[in-house]
């Protein structure tokens, strides 16, 4: 019987990356209901050290297999390896960044193991059937991001296999020097790829930036005019502050989408942001709610963004910014 909730341990460059915490804490809270055991699923050259991260990270039990070459990229050898751990570890749930990596991998595996893949969850709730086994409700953005759905996995069909976007749940702080089981699987071995690496060049999205930044200015559509946008960009120059904006400015391309905040965008965790311009719709004000400090500039004062800022400033934005910039 499928028992457990693994987790994908996406690395690179000899480090786990930091989406891996926020996927334990999801494995946390499906934990909480169902009782199973929280396991990592690792493949790469240098797994003891990648192991050795894991055990400081939260989960019960580590699966590893150690490669004959960095398999970095090589997602068609690398899916072959993880599909055959997933295989005989059997958990009930797979949980995978929906990360490029995550992505491409995860697939490959789904296809291989014969179950489905869930693109994209940004919440994971659990349920219990009439026979007591319990389900993953795994809620998504569809059909174009405009309405939210509920995917749930055919009842017997194990693993439930699902991506999470990233920033989503807040990092898994865990507990230090907690028992971990760690596992070796030495017979399975990583095949040859028909993917050759001739260069690999760093990313130049800097979704990061935004997922990273102290300070966020986010604009609405009050800020969509070019003056109005303008003088948010010379504001948030002024602060050091990452540009974030609701979707019709995303819609529209003057933000990318890779800065959309919100239920179908990205979840920010800044100690300060100052929104210019946004009304404060539900599907908008989920990727801030964990913002430390929150002020909102809105000329509506019935907007119900104030009703989850701390500090509200009734007034058009180009005055507020004006005045400030001293213009
Ligand atoms: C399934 C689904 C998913 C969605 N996902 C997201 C998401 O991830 N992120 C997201 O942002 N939205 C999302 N939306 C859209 C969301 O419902 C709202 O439509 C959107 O957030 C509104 O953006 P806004 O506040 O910029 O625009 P509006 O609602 O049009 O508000 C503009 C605000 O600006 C104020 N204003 C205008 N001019 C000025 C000025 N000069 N000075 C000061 N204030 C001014 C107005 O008073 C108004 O309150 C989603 C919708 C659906 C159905």
């Amino acid at each position: 019987m499928a028992n457990g909730i693994c987790v994908f341990a996406e690395n690179y460059n000899g480090n786990i990356e930091p989406v891996v915490a926020e996927l334990v804490s999801a494995a946390h809270f499906i934990k909480k209901t169902t009782g199973e055991k929280i396991q990592a699923v690792v493949a790469a050259r240098d797994c003891e050290q990648l192991a050795a991260q894991l055990e400081q990270s939260g989960v019960d039990e580590i699966y590893a297999v150690k490669t004959d070459r960095d398999c970095t990229f090589q997602d068609d050898a690398l899916s072959q390896v993880l599909a055959e751990m997933i295989k005989r570890i059997d958990p009930a749930s797979v949980l995978v960044p929906a990360t490029p990596m995550g992505r491409s991998v995860f697939s490959r595996v789904a296809a291989r193991l014969g179950c489905g893949l869930t693109a994209d969850c940004t919440e994971l709730l659990v349920d219990k059937r009439e026979d007591g086994s319990f389900y993953i409700k795994q809620n998504k953005p569809s059909f174009g991001e405009n309405v939210f759905v509920t995917i749930v996995t055919k009842e017997g069909c194990y693993p439930q296999m699902m991506t999470v976007r990233p920033g989503v749940y807040t990092p898994y702080e865990a507990a230090p020097d907690a028992e971990v089981k760690v596992e070796y699987f030495d017979d399975i071995v990583l095949p040859e790829s028909k993917i050759e690496i001739v260069e690999a060049l760093p990313a130049s999205s800097d979704t990061d930036s935004i997922l990273a930044a102290e300070v966020v200015v986010v604009g609405g559509r009050g800020a969509e005019s070019e003056e109005n946008f303008e003088l948010l960009k010379r504001f948030a120059g002024k602060l050091e502050a990452a540009i974030g904006g609701t979707r019709p400015l995303a819609d529209t391309g003057m933000i990318p989408f890779e800065h959309q905040i919100g239920q179908t965008g990205f979840t920010i965790r800044p100690r300060i942001c100052i929104s210019l311009g946004v009304s404060g719709a539900i599907q908008h004000t989920e990727g801030i709610k964990d913002t430390k400090l929150f002020v909102a500039v809105n000329e509506d004062e019935n907007a119900p963004i104030f009703n989850v800022s701390d500090y509200g400033i009734i007034g058009d934005m180009k005055e507020v910014l004006q005045r400030y910039l001293e213009l």
